[in-house]
C-alpha cells in the first residue's frame, strides 16, 4: 500500500517554519510498512492544493494532509479536500459541542469562524482533537483514502498515534504496539541526549520522547504481524532504556502515574505519610489523593502559608524563620521534620518556595523552591530553580516533591543513591 504526504501552509513554503511534521509522518508511515514515493509542500491556495491532491489521489492509496484546518479564512484544506473528493460539508454536532466546551472552560466566547471547524465532510470518520479545536477527518473514497490532520505538531502527533496509526495498521494488517518508559528527575534535554543515538538509528521500533512537567516519557512503538511479534521488537529497546536510565524509571506501565509509584512504595513498605505545603497550597496532597487506595498510608496534610502557621502546625522555630527566611533549606527541613512529629507519620514531604510573579529578590528569585523529605527520621533537602509562570512553578514543585519522595524511600530501603549522576 502506498502513502503520500501533503503539507499545507505558505509559512512552510517561505521557510518561516520547519516542516517537522514531514519527518515525523514519513518515519511513522515507514514503520508501518507503507511505501511512500512523494511528498509535497503547497501554500494556502485552493487551486494549487486541489491540483496537488488530485495528482496524489491518482497515484497513491492513502493521502495524508497536514495543516490548514484552523478557523481562519486562509485555512482551506478541509473545504478544498471535500470539494476534490465530492463531499459536502455538514455540521458535526459533537464537534460543535466540543468547541463550545473548549471556549467555556477557558471563559471565552467562540467567534463566528470557530463554527467553521465543526463543518466536516459528510460520511467522514472524525478524529477527535484532545489538544485543540480542529478535528481531523478520514474520507474513504472509491479511489483511495484522504486523511486530514491539524498542523500544530502537539495536535498532529497524539492524533496520529491514538487514531491514525491503528487505522493504517488495520489496512495493512499490521498491529501497532507501544510501551512507555516513564522517567522522573531527569530533564528533557538530558534525556534526549541520552537516547539521541537510539533516535537517530531507529527503525522498527521507533522511539519518541515526550516532556511532561518534571517527567520525560519515552514511547517505544513497533509494528508487526501480531502483538507477540511487536512486543518481541519492543522488549530489547525497553531493556536498553532501563540500562541507561536505571532507577530514574518509575514505571513502564501505561496506567502508573508518578504519584501512584510513590503510593505503591509507601504501601509496600507500610509507611504512613504527611505533607506540609506552602507555595503548592495543597496540590501535592491533591495529586496523592488522586490515587485510589491512598487512605491506607496518607494520614494528613497541612497548608502552612504564613510564618505563623509554619510555627504553630509544624513547630518551625521562630529563629529559623528570622535568620533564614520562610523560603530556605533550614525552614524546609524543619517543616518536614515537624510534619512527621506533629502529624505522626513515617514519611513527610515539605515544600516552600517563591511561585511569583512577585516576591522574588536577586538572592531569592521567583522559582526558587526548597523541598524536604523525611523518611523515618532521615531528612533530605533539595533546592530547585523552576522557570515559567506561577502555575507552572507550582506544578513543577509538586512533581519534584514526588520524585524526591520516591528517591528518598528507595534510598532508605535499598541504599540506592539518587541525584549524583
Ligand atoms: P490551527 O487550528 O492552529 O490554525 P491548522 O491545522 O490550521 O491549525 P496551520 O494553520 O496550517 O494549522 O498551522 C498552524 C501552526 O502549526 C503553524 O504556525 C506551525 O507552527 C505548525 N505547523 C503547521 N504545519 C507544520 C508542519 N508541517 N511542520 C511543523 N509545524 C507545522
Amino acid at each position: 500500500m502506498t502513502v503520500e504526504l501533503i503539507f499545507v501552509g505558505t509559512e512552510l513554503l517561505l521557510g518561516s517554519i520547519v516542516n517537522t511534521n514531514g519527518a515525523y509522518l514519513a518515519e511513522k508511515c515507514a514503520a508501518l510498512g507503507l511505501a511512500s514515493y512523494f511528498q509535497t509542500v503547497v501554500g494556502d491556495n485552493e487551486e494549487r492544493l486541489s491540483q496537488t491532491l488530485r495528482t496524489a489521489l491518482g497515484r497513491s492509496d492513502v493521502v495524508i494532509l497536514s495543516g490548514g484546518l484552523g478557523p481562519t479564512e486562509d485555512d482551506l484544506t478541509k473545504e478544498t479536500a471535500a470539494k476534490v473528493c465530492g463531499k459536502a460539508l455538514v455540521m458535526h454536532e459533537p464537534t460543535k459541542a466540543a468547541i463550545e466546551k473548549f471556549f467555556k472552560d477557558r471563559g471565552l466566547e467562540p467567534t463566528k469562524n470557530n463554527w467553521k471547524q465543526a463543518m466536516l465532510p459528510e460520511g467522514g470518520i472524525v478524529l477527535e482533537n484532545h489538544n485543540g479545536t480542529a478535528p481531523g477527518v478520514v474520507m474513504e473514497l472509491e479511489n483511495g483514502r484522504v486523511i486530514l490532520l491539524p498542523g500544530p505538531p502537539n495536535e498532529l502527533r497524539p492524533m496520529f498515534e491514538e487514531l491514525v496509526e491503528p487505522y493504517l495498521a488495520r489496512l495493512t494488517s499490521q498491529v501497532i504496539c507501544s510501551r512507555t518508559v516513564k522517567i522522573c528527575g531527569v530533564g528533557e534535554s538530558k534525556a534526549e541526549t541520552m537516547v539521541k543515538d537510539l533516535i537517530d538509528g531507529q527503525g522498527n521500533p521507533t522511539i519518541a520522547t515526550y516532556a511532561k512537567t518534571g517527567e520525560v516519557h519515552i514511547r517505544v512503538t513497533a509494528s508487526a504481524e501480531d502483538e507477540k511479534a511487536a512486543m518481541k521488537l519492543i522488549k530489547p529497546m525497553v531493556k536498553e532504556l532501563k540500562s541507561r536510565f536505571g532507577n530514574d524509571i518509575y514505571s513502564t506501565e501505561e496506567e502508573t502515574t508518578l504519584e501512584k509509584s510513590v503510593a505503591d512504595l509507601l504501601v509496600a513498605n507500610k509507611l504512613t505519610l504527611a505533607c506540609a505545603e506552602s507555595c503548592t497550597g495543597g496540590m501535592l496532597s491533591a495529586r496523592l489523593v488522586n490515587v485510589p487506595g491512598i487512605s491506607e498510608v496518607y494520614k494528613s496534610g497541612v497548608i502552612t502559608y504564613s510564618n505563623k502557621a509554619k510555627r504553630r502546625f509544624l513547630g518551625v522555630k521562630k529563629g529559623t524563620l528570622q535568620k533564614h527566611g520562610a523560603v530556605s533549606r533550614q525552614t524546609a527541613e524543619e517543616m518536614a521534620k515537624g510534619a512527621c512529629l506533629m502529624l505522626k507519620a513515617d514519611v513527610s514531604a515539605a515544600v516552600t518556595g517563591i511561585a511569583g510573579p512577585d516576591g522574588g529578590t536577586a538572592e531569592k528569585p521567583v522559582g526558587l523552591v526548597y523541598i524536604a523529605c523525611s523518611v523515618k527520621g532521615k531528612t533530605t533537602v533539595k533546592e530547585f530553580r523552576f522557570s515559567g509562570n506561577r502555575e507552572k512553578i507550582r506544578e513543577s514543585a509538586v512533581s519534584a516533591a514526588l520524585t524526591l519522595m520516591r528517591g528518598c524511600i528507595l534510598e532508605y530501603y535499598s541504599k540506592v543513591t539518587f541525584g549524583k549522576k
